[in-house]
This record gives structure tokens, sequence and C-alpha cells, in this order.
């Protein structure tokens, strides 16, 4: 099964855009995924092709029309019934490794691309939509995080991924974030590889990167620390 992403944009040139190279175009050319964008203009209503107004209340800025908006959500849900629709807010639920992967594993996603100050309001009330921040940041658009969020899934569809447990084993997976990584040369600048990956005691190996993984995770991210040991509760 093809997984199929859909894209609501006023900037459909901006797709594929990085997606074209490497893993996620390879994936593409090999119909792992599939892209349709959909141009939210087409669905303005007036003859003039407006998609947005000045904020009700007054105010800096313009605000995507709801109208426009239902008509471009609702091209998408009959081209795509069964898959969850994601707008880019950065009020939005904080995208995780966990929702990505639950993504992945489902049918594909629609994604609404916010511009100006965003969207209607009314739009959530009307419609079924799942609202989705990828950080505490404000972009200017949510094409970019659409894209972030397309890169995350695509990586995790069978087939892209050279080897099978990479997936897996990496940051946030476990809750944790990853051990550090080493290659050769062994010594650089006078700092040398740790002695114990040398060791090739594969036991002693997997107890040093648990640690170091829980060290880093303590120390560098003490909310995703508190959150994997509540976990085990
Ligand atoms: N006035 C809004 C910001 C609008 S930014 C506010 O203060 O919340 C313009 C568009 O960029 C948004 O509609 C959204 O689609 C996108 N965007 C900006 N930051 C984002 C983030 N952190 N996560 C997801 N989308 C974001």
């Amino acid at each position: 099964m093809t997984f199929a992403a859909t894209i609501l944009t006023l900037y459909p040139e901006m797709f594929p855009g990085p997606l074209r190279l490497s893993l996620a175009g390879r994936a593409l050319e090999e119909q792992k995924w599939s892209l349709d964008t959909i141009q939210i203009r087409d669905f303005a209503t007036d003859k003039h092709s407006n998609v947005d107004g000045t904020p009700a209340g007054g105010g800096a800025g313009m605000v995507l029309k709801v109208d426009v908006l239902a008509g471009a959500v609702d091209h998408a849900k009959r081209m795509q019934p069964k898959a969850p629709i994601l707008a880019m807010t950065p009020r939005g639920k904080p995208i995780s490794q966990a929702r990505i992967r639950e993504l992945s594993e489902g049918p594909g996603v629609t994604i609404l691309c916010g511009r100006f100050e965003g969207f209607d309001e009314r739009i959530f009330e009307g419609r079924e939509i799942e609202e989705v921040s990828v950080g505490d940041i404000v972009l200017s658009g949510g094409e970019p995080a659409a894209l972030m969020i397309l890169d995350a899934c695509i990586r995790l569809l069978p087939g892209v991924m050279g080897a099978a447990s990479s997936g897996t084993e990496e940051s946030f997976e476990e809750g944790l974030l990853e051990y550090p990584q080493y290659t050769r040369p062994q010594e650089w600048e006078g700092r040398t590889i740790p002695e114990v990956l040398r060791s090739g005691d594969h036991a002693k190996i997997a107890a040093w990167r648990k640690s170091m993984s829980e060290d880093h995770t303590r120390l560098r991210r003490p909310d995703l620390w508190d959150r994997h040991n509540g976990d085990r509760d």
C-alpha cells in the first residue's frame, strides 16, 4: 500500500522540495509514498480569488477564510477519506515520534498549511482537524512544518530505510536520546573513541550505550527523562 500524502497550501511549488532527494526521493520514485498538492486558492469563492481577510476585531496581518479552507479540506477528504487531517499551527499539540509512527502505519496524511496570521477558528469547530505544532517557534508558513512531518513519516515506511533496526534504536523511540556515536579515525585532535566500543564485548557495549542514553536524557532533556520514568510506573 502506498502512503498517500496530500498537502493543502498556497505554495504547491514548495513540494516535494527537499523530499525529492535522498531517501524520500528514492521512495517517491519507487511509489512507496505518493504526493498530491491542493492549491487552497482554487477554492476561493469570490471573483478576486481572495483567500484571506482582515482580522475581526482589528490587529495586524490577515486570516485565512473559513469558507475557502472548508472547500479545500472537503476536497481533500473526498480524495483521501481515510487519511487524518493535520493543520500546522504553533498552538497545536507538539508532534511526537509516537504520533509520527502511528501516522506512518496508516493510509497517509493530509496536511493543511497556514500562512499570514493563520486560520479562522471556525474551521476547527466545523471539521475534524488535528492541530499540530512542530515546536515552540514561529514559521512564516506551515509548509516547512509539513515537510518535516512527511520526512519523519516516510523514513519509517516499509523498505525505505536500509537497516530495519535503525528506525527503532534512535532518539525518542524508547523515550530516550540516542547514545553518542563514533567512527574512524580512532584518534582526532588528541581525542579517542571510548575504549569500550573497541572491546568487542557486545553486552558491555550495550550497557555503556544504555547508561550514556540515560545520562544524556537526564541532563539535556529533564522533561523526557521524567516522562520515561513515569511510563515505567
Ligand atoms: N499568528 C500565529 C502564527 C502564524 S505563522 C500565531 O501567533 O500563532 C503562519 C503559519 O505558519 C501558521 O498558520 C502555521 O501554519 C505555520 N506555523 C508557524 N509556526 C508553526 C509551528 N511551530 N508549527 C507548525 N506550524 C507553524
